[in-house]
């Protein structure tokens, strides 16, 4: 008798690790040009800074608070087919308390809740189901208040 395990696998590898600290918080990870201070996110595979054009970028963690810059509500399922989680979802950006802003889910059904300038925080979470009943999982944030 085989006992079959769902694992949990990441949207795309090299978003975010997982801290070794004690409380085990998720981190996104960036890149940051030691040229220019430049911050990029996600991660840039090659070490070319598209700021400055100098090849000086090291890896960094993120900070995994931030306020809501933007936000909408997508109500139908988006054409194309990259996104497979449900809808309706939440979705807008996040300026992190580094100064950097990206484009992110937010994890949360109350819609009306959500205001620009709420305080949120990083929260690693499924998205949806693939062909092999493996949790496909992806970086979300969500409010603190
Ligand atoms: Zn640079």
């Amino acid at each position: 008798m085989t006992n079959i395990v769902k694992k949990k696998v990441p949207l795309r590898e090299g978003f975010w690790k997982i801290s070794s600290a004690p409380d085990g918080k998720p981190q996104l990870l960036g890149s940051k040009c030691k040229s220019c201070g430049e911050v990029l996110f996600p991660k840039k595979e090659k070490n070319w800074c598209v700021h400055c054009n100098q090849n000086d970028l090291e890896e960094i963690t993120l900070s995994n608070k931030g306020t809501i810059s933007t936000f909408s509500v997508v109500l139908q399922q988006p054409g194309g087919g990259f996104y497979k989680g449900p809808v309706p979802y939440s979705y807008g950006c996040v300026r992190l308390d580094d100064g950097i802003i990206i484009e992110t889910i937010f994890s949360t059904d109350n819609f009306d809740s959500l205001k620009v300038g709420m305080d949120v925080e990083l929260v690693i979470e499924k998205l949806y189901e693939d062909d092999d009943g493996n949790d496909v999982e992806t970086f979300k944030f969500q409010p603190l208040s």
